[in-house]
């Protein structure tokens, strides 16, 4: 029974060491930053109004403020006018927005664009964000996670600074099944990583608390099914973990989330050391 449990959940994650209580008891609470990249995914099955109605509404924290990444001209998302409608809704919502990717091809890594290319496609992001959202968050996140000295460059002469995560759900390429079984263990694992990297004072304090980014893909239908349960997951595994968790756990601000964002953009480290 156990082994198969094991074998269903994934055979290398084995238990994790919580942080010694006095340890912990020393550093500022977490406080989960949610981000979601690749959308916005639209209509009545998208996944973005699933997950905005579960981050307003849940048991766990009423009225999480998250950062979107979105794709601002891929006509499937940003580019047309539902993707445009939604971009709008969501900010109206109070969360924030920032660029993914401003190419009308979509996800494409910005290692692989010119050095102008990209610059004008981070431009014509924040411009499309702002026509929705008044202004987009001075953050970038690179698809594919994929960037380079020349990359921030380009970022720091936008003003950008590049913002990744310290938790990542890995759902944006595995679906369904497998990630239902998996997901639990994997972040009890990333956020063994997370208590390490605390424990190390790796991780600035902004306002406070230790703001912990958490990576997830809106456009994942089972992400944005199960959202609410993402919630309970990680203050449940940050238990395991004997993390301090702030009250209330998830960022509700919106401003205080957009000045977590920028500190940790500007910090430039992570609880994790390599991206997927
Ligand atoms: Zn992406």
């Amino acid at each position: 029974m156990a082994a198969a449990a094991l074998a269903l959940s994934g055979c290398a994650l084995g238990p994790v060491t919580p942080l010694p209580p006095d340890t912990a008891a020393g550093l500022a609470p977490v406080r989960f930053l949610l981000t979601f990249d690749d959308g916005p995914d639209t209509g009545p099955y998208g996944g973005t109004p699933l997950i905005l109605g579960q981050l307003a509404d849940n048991p766990v924290t009423p009225g999480v403020t998250a950062i979107f990444f979105v794709q601002t001209e891929h006509p499937r998302r940003g580019g047309g006018p539902e993707g445009r409608a939604q971009m709008h809704e969501t900010c109206a919502q109070g969360q924030l927005m920032a660029v993914h990717s401003g190419m009308a091809g979509g996800h494409i890594p910005h290692t692989k664009l010119a050095p102008d290319v990209l610059a004008a496609s981070l431009r014509r992001g924040q411009a499309d964000i702002a026509a929705q959202c008044g202004q987009a968050l001075a953050v970038v996140r690179p698809p594919d996670w994929a960037y380079s000295a020349g990359t921030q460059a380009v970022y720091a002469q936008a003003g950008l600074g590049m913002l990744m995560a310290d938790a990542n759900a890995r759902d944006g390429k595995i679906y369904g099944w497998t990630i239902s079984l998996r997901r639990r263990p994997h972040m009890r694992h990333e956020l063994e990583h997370v208590g390490q990297a605390m424990a190390a004072h790796r991780l600035p304090a902004v306002d406070g608390v230790t703001p912990v980014i958490v990576a997830f893909h809106d456009p994942n239908g089972f992400t944005a099914s199960h959202m609410t349960e993402y919630l309970r997951i990680l203050v449940e595994t940050a238990r395991d973990n004997g993390l301090p968790l702030a009250d209330p756990p998830f960022y509700t601000d919106t401003q205080a989330a957009a000045r977590a964002a920028l500190a940790r953009a500007a910090a430039g480290v992570y609880a994790r050391e390599s991206w997927p």
